[in-house]
């Protein structure tokens, strides 16, 4: 019998009212090896859309490391870490991390946003507290919510907000954990360490910071925000990718070794998934001891933030404390518009609009590895 129901019609639909809003999105391909410089679509193009902060997802050394570990380990790590696919690879990156960041141990995910996702779930449940910042990046957010702790957002960066309702929610909830990007990934701002680390202690809650945008870029050594705050050494949980500075693919967790301990009997997504890949942990095996042995790449992404903010003088520039610089603008059209232009004069730098963000922006990505005739090139056409 022929029906006229189709339970899938709903999906078109849906599609339809994301075009209406000018919400839909599609993929870009990029073509060769990652840089400052890339090929879009047959067009070279000056690129200010990357997270390869110190240029490393290219470097000769990564790309040599992940061919050894692949011919001397195959292609796949072939099981989950506690069955068969455990390797002393994994073992050495995490001491790596972990002397990065002078923390007892570490646990690497298959990428940071499972490793959210992992810790989050793991520490906290039902009877629990979870305060968020609502410009949190999406990991963060839906790990809260498959905790199913009571789930808390705080006014972006604003402690006065946070103290209330800590006030307010803390002594009615067994554990309490405050969740924050400590880079803001679409604004570019810093969460305020030191503030969080006295309401942590003084409420009796855990700390997480997510590090994914400030590991191998703040800090004089590239730890990251901790570093940069000097709150080395204090108990916290700190999060981060090794897909950002560190160029490769996988996320990891570093604190105490009996949170670390604990994590590896109780995060179902670093549990139930098969271990990194060979080719991807030793490659981020390298990157840590490139950003460890040649901290001029930090020196020179730094010199290229400073020289954009003054090439930018005039421009209308959200705070930042970072390489994330967002030109801000009023509505999705202009972002579109600006985001046309740039392209057009070779450059790729992309509008971020909602639901992404609440307001729209162009949001520029620097680079170790941009040259100042390149920040020059940018600045002519957004000062046009
Ligand atoms: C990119 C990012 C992640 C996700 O990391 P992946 O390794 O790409 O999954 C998590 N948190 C923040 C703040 C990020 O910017």
């Amino acid at each position: 019998m022929k029906t006229s129901r189709d339970p899938y019609a709903w999906i078109e639909r849906s599609l339809a009212t994301i075009h209406q809003a000018n919400w839909y999105r599609s993929v870009k391909s990029l073509h060769g090896r990652p840089g400052a410089v890339v090929n879009l679509a047959g067009r070279s193009v000056i690129n200010f859309a990357s997270n390869d902060y110190l240029g490393l997802a290219g470097d000769d050394r990564l790309i040599q490391a992940a061919i050894n570990a692949t011919q001397k380990y195959g292609t796949g790590s072939t099981g989950s870490r506690l069955l068969s696919g455990n390797r002393d690879l994994h073992g050495e990156l995490e001491m790596a991390i972990a002397q990065l960041k002078q923390t007892e141990a570490a646990l690497v995910f298959s990428s940071g946003y499972l490793a959210n996702l992992g810790t989050i779930t793991a520490l906290v449940g039902k009877r629990d507290l979870i305060l968020s910042d609502q410009y949190n990046h999406s990991s963060l957010k839906n790990g809260a919510r498959l905790s199913q702790a009571q789930v808390v957002d705080y006014t972006h960066n604003n402690l006065v907000d946070l103290t209330s309702k800590l006030q307010q929610h803390r002594p009615q909830s067994r554990r309490c954990l405050i969740i924050t990007d400590s880079v803001f990934s679409m604004d570019g701002d810093l969460c305020q360490l030191p503030k969080l680390l006295n309401l942590a202690a003084k409420y009796n809650s855990m700390l997480l910071i997510d590090e994914a945008h400030a590991t191998g870029v703040l800090g004089a050594t590239g730890a990251g925000c901790v570093e940069h705050f000097h709150c080395t050494g204090e108990q916290l949980i700190q999060i981060g990718t090794l897909s950002k500075a560190l160029g490769s693919l996988g996320g990891y967790v570093t604190g105490s070794t009996t949170l670390i301990n604990y994590l590896k009997n109780r995060a179902p997504s670093w549990i139930y998934t098969t271990g990194l890949s060979p080719a991807d942990t030793a490659a981020a095996l390298a990157a840590i001891k490139i950003i460890q042995q040649e901290p001029e790449r930090r020196s020179r992404l730094w010199r290229n933030v400073n020289l954009l903010k003054q090439l930018l003088a005039e421009v209308n520039l959200l705070a930042s404390e970072s390489p994330i610089l967002c030109i801000e603008l009023e509505n999705i059209p202009q972002a579109l518009n600006l985001a046309n232009k740039l392209i057009n004069a070779g450059i790729f730098a992309p509008a971020i609009r909602p639901p992404t963000v609440p307001t729209s922006r162009i949001r520029i990505s620097l680079m170790a590895t941009h040259e100042p005739e390149h920040l020059e090139k940018l600045a002519a056409v957004i000062n046009s």
